[in-house]
């Protein structure tokens, strides 16, 4: 059922203190809009049960790509095609220049941004894995002031966020030095372009004379909330990575819950999730011994 247009109401916010404090004198009535590219897909469908939104595109404070010595933080409204565009993060975070070019089309990547992407809080979304892996941190900013939290703790459960209803997702950070870690992203879709993920991974390994020094591993679609592979990673820091190759890929049983849904089962997805994690040690440790 198509929605009917004259129950929503759209307001454009034309500066961030004019929209928190619209968000904080109101908390739960707005809902930030930001590309649009999941709330138009709910609207066109009749399925958006939230009637007021606040575009906050026009703000200047959640745009931007800033490059520090040690951080590059990212304004919540960068899009994919900003993030492909940008040398400096396609060069140290391949994964998040991959995930961005495995999401959706042309027209998506123009449009949709990270911050969307993180707050619509999809377990099959494609950023956030790669967030993960790279320890991003999120700003949130309210009329109460800023906070900053790490991106593993922001969500809760099925949609559920460290979001107060009067909060916007400010700046995503990513802390910079990867140099010399392997990493590797894999989306496992329908097809290999435009489908949504049925399993989704990166990850990110520090490998010193057969020794793991520091790995993260990452996945979506695999549990109610994209997720960090905790057990796996335990079997693995400061193992050996041959010899320990297999019991994390066993301790990534316990890591994720798959379902069964309209895109996947939960037998394949538990399946493909193991041999992603064995594929990408496997290749770590060829990378090294190259
Ligand atoms: C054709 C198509 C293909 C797609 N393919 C993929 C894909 O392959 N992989 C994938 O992961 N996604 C895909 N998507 C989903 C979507 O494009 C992304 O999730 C996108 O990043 C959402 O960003 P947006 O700015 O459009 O979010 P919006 O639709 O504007 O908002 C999404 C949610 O985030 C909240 N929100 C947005 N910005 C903020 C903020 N700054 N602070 C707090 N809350 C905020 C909104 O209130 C809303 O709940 C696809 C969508 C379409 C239409």
């Amino acid at each position: 059922m198509r929605a009917n247009l004259h129950a929503y109401d759209l307001r454009t916010a034309r500066s961030l203190a004019e929209a928190l404090d619209l968000l904080s004198r109101e908390p739960g009535r707005w809902r930030p809009f930001a590309g649009g590219t999941d709330l138009m897909v709910l609207f066109d469908a009749g399925l958006l049960p939230h009637t007021h939104f606040l575009s906050v595109w026009e703000l200047p404070e959640l745009r931007g790509v800033r490059v520090d010595d040690d951080h590059i933080s990212l304004g919540a409204l960068t899009t994919y095609a900003e993030v492909l565009r940008h040398g400096t993060l396609t060069q140290e975070f391949p994964l998040l220049a991959e995930a961005a070019a495995a999401t959706g089309g042309v027209a998506t990547q123009n449009r949709g941004t990270l911050g969307g992407n993180i707050a619509n809080a999809s377990p099959a979304a494609d950023t956030p894995p790669a967030l993960l892996a790279y320890d991003a941190e999120l700003e949130l900013v309210s009329t109460r002031g800023p906070r900053r939290i790490p991106y593993h703790a922001f969500h809760r459960g099925y949609k559920q966020m460290d979001l107060a209803p009067d909060e916007l997702l400010h700046r995503i950070i990513l802390p910079r030095g990867r140099a010399g870690w392997f990493q590797a992203y894999r989306k496992v879709g329908t097809r290999r372009a435009q489908a949504i993920a049925k399993v989704c991974f990166a990850g990110s390994i520090r490998v010193d004379s057969g020794r793991v020094l520091d790995v993260r591993l990452a996945f979506g679609s695999v549990a109610p909330t994209v997720l960090r592979a905790a057990a796996a990673e335990r079997a693995l820091a400061g193992e050996p990575l041959v010899a320990a190759t297999a019991a994390a890929v066993d301790a990534l049983d316990r890591d994720i819950a798959p379902v069964d849904d309209h895109r996947s089962s939960a037998r394949y997805r538990r399946q493909i999730a193991r041999n992603l994690l064995a594929d990408f040690l496997g290749r770590a440790s060829n990378a090294r011994n190259r």
